[in-house]
């Protein structure tokens, strides 16, 4: 039996992850649950899986979730970043799924590690704001890190059992999100409902949108980096329409090795929760007769700059990926209130890195001022084109 904290329960891979717990209740116990301000499912959650500690955003959200489960039969209740952490490292957990999106997820992960549990990882910015810490703080700690990101999790099978000194390259496949196909000239009319309408995955909408800009593609080569130990420059991506192929590997001698499957979260996230053992049907049956056509191709680096701007951030390393998470962030709130057009995405990162002043990263510490000093300047760009 493994027991399993979940960080951010009511998300979308929270959600899939309490669904194979649910199917396998031999295998797997949920004794800590961490959401946000989605209280209605979350109580049907505890309800339902009688974890021994929970917690949400804050102390308001906290008291009505008391209310709402009633005396006595309540978990120990927690709230904020303490309650976070405290899930994460809750005593009973072998397992940690990493689940809440952003930056804030990172503080937690931390603490899951220092804890000496085993992760598995959806939370991308944990590797994009920290790789070369959090691999460290793992290594010395015995943790193993298993990722959750469906080409993640993918390159992760693919590399099993080979040597990682022959790998040439690792090659991340995108599905190229709902504007693969629209040209460039109606890229600045692209609407917040248009841009959240992803062709093959449900997700939430940070990340639907990180899709539709590719900013997720490059948060994830970025991802890859650290998880992978591979230079940027051997991190490749192609654009893959019907995200069959989840990822692949080449090596030396030419030979690809490629991980496929039905586009369906639970998969990655089966893995990750069962590994090195394979759960029985995890995923529907893929039957690549009835698919048909596999296409690929280059992604399109005019419709999606984000791209190069990840590279770039990589390619200076320090505090500069931080620094490209947290303008992004904030960036991708703004379009969501309306106050920018999509397009200004990719603008406002530029502008926020070509500013960005790289530091070394040393300790969590400096990740979290790069990450602040990021989410300022953003700010500062957005008034600025907001005025002008
Ligand atoms: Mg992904």
């Amino acid at each position: 039996m493994k027991n399993i904290s979940i960080l951010g329960s009511t998300g979308s891979i929270g959600v899939n992850t309490l669904d194979i717990v649910a199917r396998n209740p031999s295998r797997f116990k949920v004794v800590a649950l961490a959401a946000g301000r989605n209280l209605s499912l979350f109580k049907r959650q505890i309800d339902k899986f009688g974890p021994e500690i929970v917690s949400v955003i804050d102390d308001e959200h906290a008291g009505k979730l008391r209310e709402m489960l009633g005396y006595p039969v309540v978990p120990k209740i927690l709230s904020g970043d303490s309650g976070y952490r405290e899930v994460a490292s809750w005593k009973k957990t072998d397992m940690v799924v990493s689940a809440i999106s952003g930056a804030a997820g990172l503080p937690p992960t931390i603490e899951a590690i220092d804890a000496g549990k085993d992760i598995a990882l959806a939370n991308k910015e944990t590797m994009v704001m920290a790789g070369e810490l959090v691999i460290a703080r793992a290594a010395s700690r015995g943790v193993n890190i298993i990722p959750v990101d469906s080409e993640h999790g993918a390159i992760f099978q693919c590399l099993k059992g080979h040597n990682k000194k022959e790998v040439k390259r690792l090659v991340l496949t995108a599905s190229g999100g709902p504007f693969l196909n629209l040209p460039l000239e109606r890229f600045a009319s692209i609407s917040l409902d248009d841009a959240l309408q992803h062709p093959n995955w449900e997700m939430g909408r940070k990340i639907t949108i990180d899709s539709a800009s590719m900013m997720n593609k490059g948060l994830e080569i970025i991802e890859a980096r650290w998880l992978f130990d591979m230079n940027i420059d051997k991190i490749d991506v192609c654009v893959h329409p019907q995200s069959i192929v989840h990822s692949m590997v080449e090596y030396i001698d030419g030979s690809v090795i490629a991980q496929m499957g039905v586009p369906d979260m639970r998969g990655p996230i089966s893995y990750a929760l069962s590994y090195p053992e394979r759960l029985q049907g995890a995923v529907e049956t893929l039957d690549l007769c009835s698919v048909g056509a596999l296409e690929f191709m280059s992604p399109d680096s005019g419709k999606f700059p984000a791209l190069e701007l990840a590279y770039a951030a990589a390619g200076k390393g320090g505090s500069a990926p931080a620094a490209l998470n947290a303008s992004n962030e904030v960036a991708v709130g703004a379009f969501i209130e309306g106050k920018i057009r999509f397009v200004d995405i990719a603008l406002i990162v530029k502008e926020v890195l070509d500013s960005h002043r790289t530091k070394e990263i040393n300790r969590v510490e400096d990740v979290l001022d790069a990450d602040c000093r990021g989410r300022a300047r953003a700010r500062e760009v957005i008034e600025k084109r907001m005025i002008s």
